[in-house]
């Protein structure tokens, strides 16, 4: 299917690797010219490089931190009039809610909430005079099903899906659409770095934890990095129009609830 994105633009936060490199693979392979972002130049500029080459379309590469208003600045700077936005930042560390001060939680809320809200603010209006416009965010499953030791990002990111909720109605009169997609475990190096902690924590060999997690996942795997990247492409095309304010959950079935 062509999903109709050939020469348009697009910024993807965080997308140096993860779920965020995918959703920029995947949308360079459609034919969108797009920025990319993350904090560490060497593997950003490795990325870019890599979808270049396979893809032959125009890629910024723009070393900074999505979760400041600099960051954010440059990003936008560099990117032109976008179509395309795709919200993602690191996520919060574990941990137990009694040790996390307000510090604590605003970086998780400027990471996992304002830095997407901010973001939005800024490109929307214009996608609206254009009369076209996808805004994808990267929240996690734990919006849906909360995690216990992720609170940090439990409540965050619950911040922003109420927010997106209300907004997501209001622009799509415009062909303006905002959606959410929900990764469950997907194979990432954030993923290893939590199942690492997992085997270091537990003194069970990484591989035996590993294969734990996966085996208890309904699909019996992790995720595809390019899984998720396609869905995000599909939330973007412009077949895509009718589509707002939902929260697409990839997980494998991990979800139980019928709904
Ligand atoms: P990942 O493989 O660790 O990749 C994270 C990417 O984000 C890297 O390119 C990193 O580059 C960049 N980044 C992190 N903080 C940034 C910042 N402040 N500004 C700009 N770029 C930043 O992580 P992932 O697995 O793709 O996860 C992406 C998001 O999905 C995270 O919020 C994560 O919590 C969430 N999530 C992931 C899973 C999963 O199973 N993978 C499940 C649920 C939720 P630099 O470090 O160089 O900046």
């Amino acid at each position: 299917m062509d999903l109709g994105l050939t020469g348009k633009k697009a910024l993807i936060c965080a997308a140096s690797k993860g779920l965020g490199r995918a959703c920029a693979v995947s949308l360079a392979k459609e034919g969108v010219d797009i920025t990319i972002v993350a904090r560490t130049p060497e593997p950003l500029e490795q990325t870019a490089e890599e979808i270049r080459k396979a893809t032959g379309v125009k890629v910024n590469a723009v070393a900074a931190d999505i979760t400041t208003e600099v960051g954010r600045a440059q990003a936008l700077a560099a990117s032109g009039n976008l179509d395309i936005l795709i919200n993602n930042a690191g996520g919060p560390p574990p941990g137990d809610f009694r040790d996390w001060s307000r510090d604590d939680w605003i970086k998780a809320l400027d990471a996992n909430m304002l830095s997407a809200i901010f973001l939005i603010k800024e490109t929307v209006d214009g996608m609206i005079e254009r009369k076209f416009g996808r805004i994808v965010n990267i929240t996690s499953g734990a919006v849906k099903a909360p995690i216990d030791i992720l609170g940090l990002s439990n409540g965050a990111r619950s911040g922003l899906t109420g927010f997106i909720a209300g907004i997501s109605r209001k622009t799509v009169k415009n062909n303006v659409t905002i959606n959410n997609l929900l990764p469950g475990p997907f194979d990432t190096d954030r993923l290893n770095a939590t199942l690492q902690a997992a085997s270091k924590a537990s003194g069970k060999p990484f591989e035996e934890v590993r294969d734990l997690r996966m085996n208890s996942n309904p699909a019996g795997r992790f995720g595809k990095p390019e899984e998720f990247g396609d869905a995000c492409a599909y939330l973007c095309s412009v077949q895509a129009g009718y589509i707002t304010g939902q929260n697409l959950l990839l997980d494998g079935g991990a979800y139980p609830g019928t709904f």
